[in-house]
């Protein structure tokens, strides 16, 4: 697999090294463990038994260890450097989150474990709802979506079995022209048909345009506050008035908690519903994909009808009420998953919230604002601010500042790998023309963030000063240049085959 864009022999680029596929280290007979032949048993499977190879790659143990380390180099994290993906929320993931979600009594138990044997873990999950009622102001939280889209998806569904219940079968789902992609996509996924609101110029939403579309055929009103342009939605208590007037419900996209945490309670917003990414505001880890948790908060009107399972105290200690037999007048729609719900991310949250109390938590959303304010303050010579104000937990830029260089956006985002950041978010939200959207989180050390703003005035300076080739052909200094990202979105190559040649997939 040569790089193409080095000249070494190996095509590795110093210490970073070129990974075949696992596949392509395959060779026949190697193997990391010596078994003894097995004895010949008696055929029970009816000759129904496997006859080809498995087709799994022989490797020793050497090598197994190297590619998984590799491949694991090959990611950037929050461990490894700054990443102001705005609307993310790439926060440091403590270790003490970590040391205690290795618990052996935390990490080993079984789903299936009778709740005789897990009372612990169970109060665990207890504990982390009380809290995160708590820091809402609401009544009742769904604890198991996975993720923030999956909490969408429950907050949705929920609304829709409130509708249903009393007869209503409304149809339409108003969200903001700023909103997360996976809003719509959440309104659409639950057969709604979905309908934009405008934003006004001060970036919020559009207070009378909001009232115009509502009416009685609508169930749910989306809206993300802090929005995904950083700023309050200051007018929320009258959106919320005027969604309840036509007997909607008001669905809060909670992933920017984190800006607000110990500071205001959703539940005193109005808010119906609202999920929480525990792997933004609570630092639990995104995971290179991995277990996201999604709990959803729910009012009073919405309570009775959230999604299987739930523990409740009992008797004997605490039990979960798996079935809806067991419900009480509860109206469960149903289940988001298998089990309860992301154990080891509850650990995780749970231990941050303790270790950083009230006090903390409040900390942390005035530091986050802060440090987001210290960028919009320090930046907004060179670049171009996209609504005027200060910002709450992250800043938004518009590509005003690019105009007439041949830079573009992505260009520039290029650049700052180059220069050793992960890129903010560009693109998004999509009111902002060419947006950069940059998060700096509360665990960002002042130097740090002023070697990124300083890093970033520099490029701002070179692009305005002509300098476009080097944006053009950035990035330099990674083994891969430029993607065709449009390629491995639309046609990706998830399967090898033995003649497939690698290197072609996305390149
Ligand atoms: C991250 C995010 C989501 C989706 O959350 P996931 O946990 O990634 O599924 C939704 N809305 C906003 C505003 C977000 O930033």
């Amino acid at each position: 697999m040569a790089a193409k864009d080095t000249d070494t022999f190996t095509g590795n680029k110093g210490l970073r090294i070129e990974e075949p596929l696992i596949f392509e280290q395959h060779a026949p007979g190697r193997s990391g463990v010596d078994l003894p032949e097995p004895p010949a048993v008696q055929d029970r499977l009816g000759g129904l038994e496997r006859r080809d190879v498995i087709g799994l790659p022989d490797l020793s143990e050497p090598q197994v260890m190297r590619h998984y380390t590799r491949l694991s180099q090959k990611n950037f994290a929050i461990d490894a450097g700054f990443y102001p993906l705005g609307s993310c929320t790439m926060k440091h993931n403590p270790r003490l989150n970590e040391k205690v979600a290795r618990l052996p009594g935390l990490a080993d138990v079984h789903p299936l474990q009778p709740a005789s044997t897990v009372q612990g873990a169970l109060r665990l999950i207890d504990t982390l709802a009380h809290w995160i009622k708590t820091l809402t102001g609401m009544p009742a939280v769904a604890m198991s979506p996975a993720a923030g889209a999956h909490g969408e998806l429950c907050g949705l569904m929920t609304a829709r079995a409130a509708l249903e219940a009393r007869g209503d079968a409304r149809k339409r789902v108003l969200v903001p022209d700023s909103a997360h992609g996976t809003n719509p996509a959440t309104a659409a996924i639950c057969g709604y048909s979905v309908e934009a609101i405008p934003l006004n110029d001060r970036g919020r939403v559009d207070l009378a345009a909001l009232r115009a579309a509502l009416d009685e055929d609508v169930a749910a009103f989306m809206l993300t506050n802090p929005n995904t342009c950083g700023l309050f939605e200051d007018e929320i208590l009258e959106q919320s008035q005027a969604v309840h007037d036509v007997g909607a419900f008001f669905y809060c996209d909670g992933a920017n908690f984190n800006a607000i945490v110990g500071r205001v309670r959703p539940g005193d917003l109005g808010i119906d519903c609202m999920h929480l990414n525990l792997h933004k505001t609570f630092s639990t880890p995104h995971g290179g994909g991995g277990p996201g948790s999604g709990p959803v908060v729910l009012s009073e009107a919405l309570a009775s009808y959230a999604p299987l399972p739930w523990v409740v105290h009992g008797d004997d200690g605490y039990e979960v009420v798996e079935h809806e037999a067991d419900a009480s007048d509860a109206e469960p729609y149903g289940r988001m998953k298998a089990y309860h719900g992301q154990m080891g991310m509850f650990v995780r949250a749970l231990a941050y919230m303790m270790s950083h109390g009230a006090d903390g938590l409040k900390q942390v959303s005035s530091d986050a604002v802060l440090n987001a304010n210290y960028l919009l303050a320090r930046l907004s010579d060179e670049l171009t601010l996209a609504y005027d104000g200060p910002c709450m937990h992250e800043v938004l830029f518009d590509d005003g500042f690019l105009k007439g260089t041949d830079v573009t956006t992505l260009d520039f985002a290029k650049a700052m790998i180059d220069e050793g950041f992960h890129p903010m978010t560009m693109y998004f939200p999509l009111v902002a023309h060419g947006a950069l959207l940059m998060e700096p989180t509360e665990t960002e050390s002042r130097d740090n963030l002023e070697q990124y703003i300083d890093t970033v005035l520099d490029l701002a300076r070179r692009a305005k000063a002509g300098d476009a080739q080097t944006f053009q052909d950035a990035p330099g200094y990674t083994p891969r240049r430029r993607l065709d990202e449009t390629a491995a979105a639309r046609c990706p190559i998830l399967r090898w085959k033995p003649d497939s040649v690698s290197g072609e997939a996305a390149e």
